[in-house]
């Protein structure tokens, strides 16, 4: 975490110190929460919607926080250690682009609308074997937790892999410049966001301000399966950094980096990757076809720092993903739970129904598939979509909840017919219909936005087998 002088902290944010504090005063770490003060850190008082930071910062500075910064319009500062400044979500940001070009770590930035954080954690896997590597911790990744994520790595983080979150245009574009990136990810194009947005193509120029952010000379792995990145990049408006390098990943053979021999197995996948002239093969221990892509993304980072095909072998073996991003829950009788209820938009919807129809079982493949929220005034044909896109042939019962899946539903039953479709809006009814018509054999997918809780319904399904 960083650790430097009051002073030099005053200087790296743009503010002035209080003529109470000690310029020599040695801070370490900085904090927004000020209930989770650590002893000699830096309090950053921020105004939320609901709180104002600065009611806090007296209370942070008895709790043993080194000192406190103070946003000038705020009325008198606590008596001690204040950095005073225009506006302390500025000073944040303006620390943390300080600290990171201090640091000299290179930089890699990835965005998309599907499979940020777990490319992410694929990236620093396979490049942890060979470099000192911080990333971001969850899903730190607006505009303040990304300077937080900064500010928190050590000073000898060789590699920082953060990722860039975004719901308008500008966003990314202010992180990457926050954040220069040396290497950018685009995972894809997706349609979360796209009630904001307006339409897909705005959502990809949104993705690519991030190679608009790129250092000089920087390289850029995108989606070479998505189209509209191509179309974007060729309008006048996209304005790529000097000398800016290109690759692009995918499952299309015309791509720099693509998969064959792509093959399923329970809690993973094998493949192998053609990358120019040379293939490797591949054991990827998180299932589906998108975390493929999400691989291919990771290995084109690997490839650009030199990684060994051995610290890749590693890599792999070594990684962990982040909770709740379709976890496999064997229960005790048997029965295999496909927990994908951290959140849902159409895209990841059809990855995770492919992750389910391409599982080998003896007993049944359920869908357990709830509402998508904020998708706009297209919401209804976006679950119809989905409904259509269930295979009557690999999936075998649907269940849905929620009033938007019951859209879904009523597509669903043109293709599996009444019997095999069944929509609630009650947790206990589809819990109750789950446990009387699933058994130990089966594969149950549970896929939602997190504002459904489907979790609930999976851990009582798992209760109960
Ligand atoms: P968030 O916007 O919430 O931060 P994220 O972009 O970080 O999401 P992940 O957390 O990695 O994404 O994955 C979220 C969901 O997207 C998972 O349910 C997963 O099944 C799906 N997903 C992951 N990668 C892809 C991909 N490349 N294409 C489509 N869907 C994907
Ligand atoms: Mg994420």
């Amino acid at each position: 975490m960083i650790t430097r002088t009051l002073q030099k902290i005053a200087d790296m944010c743009g503010g002035t110190l209080g003529s109470a504090a000690d310029p020599e005063l040695e801070i370490s770490g900085v904090i927004t929460d000020s209930r989770k003060i650590t002893s000699g850190c830096l309090f950053v008082p921020l105004a939320g919607d609901h709180f104002d930071g600065h009611d806090y910062s007296a209370a942070a500075l008895t709790a043993g926080a080194g000192a406190t910064l103070w946003q000038r319009d705020k009325g008198a500062a606590p008596e001690g250690a204040v950095i005073l400044v225009e506006d302390t979500l500025a000073a944040l940001q303006r620390m943390a682009a300080a600290y990171l070009s201090e640091t000299g770590a290179q930089v890699v930035g990835i965005t998309g609308s599907n499979g940020k954080t777990t490319t992410k954690d694929i990236v620093t896997s396979l490049l942890e074997g060979q470099y000192k590597v911080h990333k971001t911790q969850g899903n730190f990744n607006n505009h303040i937790g990304l300077p937080l994520t900064v500010l928190s790595m050590s000073e000898d983080t060789e590699i920082a892999v953060l990722e860039m979150g975004m719901s308008a245009r500008g966003e990314i574009a202010l992180l990457a410049s926050l954040a220069a990136p040396d290497v950018a990810v685009i995972t894809n194009i997706g349609e979360s966001h796209l009630l904001q947005l307006g339409s897909r193509k705005e959502i990809a120029r949104a993705k690519l301000e991030i190679a608009e952010g790129l250092k000089p000379g920087g390289l850029l792995i995108y989606n070479g399966d998505e189209p509209l990145l191509a179309e974007v990049m060729a309008e006048a408006a996209f304005q790529a950094p000097e000398g800016m390098q290109s690759v692009r990943f995918g499952f299309a053979a015309d791509n720099d980096v693509y998969p064959t021999g792509m093959m399923t197995h329970i809690g993973g996948m094998t493949f192998t990757t053609v990358y120019v002239a040379e293939e490797r093969a591949f054991t990827l221990p998180l299932p589906g076809r998108h975390n493929v892509s999400n691989a291919l993304a990771a290995f084109a980072v690997a490839r650009h720092y030199g990684v060994s095909e051995a610290n890749i072998e590693e890599g792999l073996k070594r990684l962990k993903l982040t909770g709740m991003r379709i976890e496999v829950i064997v229960t005790a009788s048997g029965l295999t739970l496909l927990n994908d209820a951290y959140n849902a938009s159409p895209t990841s919807m059809k990855a995770a129904i492919d992750v389910l129809q391409s599982m080998k079982t003896d007993g049944k493949r359920v869908a357990v598939l709830g509402d998508m929220l904020e998708l706009g005034p297209e919401e209804a044909d976006f679950h119809r979509e989905i409904g259509g896109y269930l295979d009557p042939a690999l999936t075998d019962l649907v269940f849905t909840y929620g009033p938007l899946s019951a859209f879904l539903a009523e597509a669903a039953v043109k293709s599996f017919g009444p019997e095999r479709v069944s929509a609630f809006t009650d947790k206990a009814e589809l819990s109750a219909a789950l446990n009387s018509q699933c058994s130990s054999k089966d594969i149950v997918l549970f896929k939602a936005s997190r504002g459904m809780r489907l979790e609930e319904t999976l851990n009582s399904l798992n209760e109960h087998f």
